[in-house]
């Protein structure tokens, strides 16, 4: 079944994923005489690094998400289609999707990244994520609601359990999440359930590796863990989980945490779609050349997390993270303008590496930046610009800065909704 897109005389450029690099192609290719066709699952663009503020209750999933058809409202060329990518048929030039086919002339894919589990099927069975907006609300209701089963059960043991929560993943993610968990439990739970006794509030962070945050500096990576402590979160460096059955956390070295909370920060792998042969894969991603071409495919991309860009000089491809994804962005556009006018000096991908920043709960951050290491709060001011400036959308924009101020001053966190679908919605 073919997709009622126009027809159009003009190439079409299929994209598929609205996430940075998507959104930023689609945008730059503007003026190119072309037909755009995004496709993804979702209507929104979702603003991964500030999933966490959803999760613990700092920020409302809208301002964090922005509608794809108003960022795009005004571009002529666009057509956006939400479905699902279910493959890829280069021999047809053609995408299937869940509303059908739809063929393309060139094809980019940036699908992003999901949750890798490593094969342990018990942790993906029982442990939280948080990559997508319904799975950082599910966490903020499952926090939530796990302090109001604490007041109601009369055994300490369930209570410790319900109240205890590990963090595997000592990466950004897995740190800005333990240190809004140790500010939940400094300055706000407590005013809500004054019933209960937050010393029994756990906190625990763990990672295999011999300290957090390893792709930063090593005084990022020591003032991260003093500021997590002063949060009462407790770091277990060199650790690693053996399984999670629901109800407690087993180590390698067979200590055990009981808790029915973990949330499993501790890796990524490329949402790859069936349809490359193996010689177009690498390490979980799909593999390109230097300008983006998929190994074997002359029209077809990938750009983003999905990508890995193999070079010589790296091997194993650039880092998961969004300023990659939007640079790759940027210049396939510009190679993609090349290739339209038949040019062939298309230029390589090399990143601008402006540094890696990450917060460490309130109002504290640490930031590796090209002109300097930065910890506390002029980093976290640095951070908290940023991400004002980055976040798709005015309101958007307006509403983090409002909800920090406010949680600043008042010491609060204002959203702590539980919000689940209606019973009778439910299939
Ligand atoms: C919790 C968290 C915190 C992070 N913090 C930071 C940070 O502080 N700094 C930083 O630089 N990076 C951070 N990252 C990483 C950053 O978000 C990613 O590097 C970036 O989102 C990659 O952009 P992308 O366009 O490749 O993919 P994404 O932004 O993941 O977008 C992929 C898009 O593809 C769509 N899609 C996927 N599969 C399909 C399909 N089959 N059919 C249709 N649509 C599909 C998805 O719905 C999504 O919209 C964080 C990531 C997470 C999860």
């Amino acid at each position: 079944m073919a997709v009622n897109i126009p027809m159009t005389s003009r190439p079409r450029i299929v994209i598929v994923g609205a996430g940075f690099a998507g959104l930023e192609l689609a945008k730059g290719l503007k003026h190119l005489n072309s037909q755009v066709v995004l496709i993804d699952k979702n209507n929104h663009h979702t603003f991964q690094p500030l999933l966490y503020q959803v999760a613990t209750a700092g920020l409302e999933p809208e301002s964090i998400a922005y509608p794809i058809r108003e960022i795009f409202r005004y571009q002529k060329n666009f057509i956006f289609r939400m479905a699902e990518v279910l493959a890829v048929t280069p021999e047809k030039n053609c995408v299937v999707t869940s509303i059908g086919e739809i063929p393309y002339d060139y094809l980019v894919i940036s699908t992003g990244a999901k949750t890798n589990f490593f094969g342990m099927k018990d942790v993906e069975a029982n442990a939280l994520c948080m990559k997508t907006v319904p799975e950082a609300v599910e966490l903020r209701n499952i926090i939530l609601e796990n302090f109001e089963k604490a007041v109601l059960t009369t055994s300490l043991e369930e209570r410790s359990r319900l109240m205890t929560f590990v963090i595997v993943g000592g990466g950004p993610t897995g740190v800005e999440l333990a240190g809004a968990l140790g500010e939940l439990k400094k300055v706000v739970l407590p005013h809500d359930h004054s019933e209960l006794d937050f010393k029994m509030m756990q906190i625990h962070l763990v990672d295999m590796e011999d300290r957090l945050l390893k792709a930063m500096s090593p005084e990022a990576s020591h003032s991260a863990e003093k500021f997590l402590s002063d949060h009462d979160v407790n770091v277990w460096l060199k650790t690693k989980v053996k399984f999670f059955d629901g109800q407690k956390v087993v180590f390698f070295d067979d200590k055990a945490i009981p808790t029915s909370n973990m949330i499993w920060t501790a890796g990524v792998t490329g949402e790859v779609l069936p349809g490359f042969s193996p010689a177009a894969l690498a390490s979980g991603r799909i593999k390109t050349d230097a300008f983006n071409r998929v190994c074997g495919h002359e029209n077809i991309f990938a750009i983003g997390d999905v990508a890995a860009v193999i070079t010589e000089k790296i091997p194993q491809g650039y880092p998961m993270l969004a300023p990659v994804a939007m640079q790759q962005a940027r210049l396939l556009c510009q190679n993609l303008k090349k290739v339209f006018d038949r040019k062939t000096d298309l230029k390589p991908f090399v990143y601008q590496d402006l540094g890696v920043m990450a917060t460490v709960g309130r109002h504290e951050a640490v930031a590796d930046l090209f002109f300097g290491k930065f910890q506390g709060m002029l980093a976290w001011l640095m951070w908290a610009g940023l991400h004002l400036i980055t976040l798709v959308g005015f309101r958007n924009r307006i509403v983090a800065l409002v909800n920090w101020t406010w949680s600043y001053f008042r010491y609060d966190r204002g959203l702590r909704l539980i919000i689940r679908p209606s019973k009778r919605n439910k299939a």
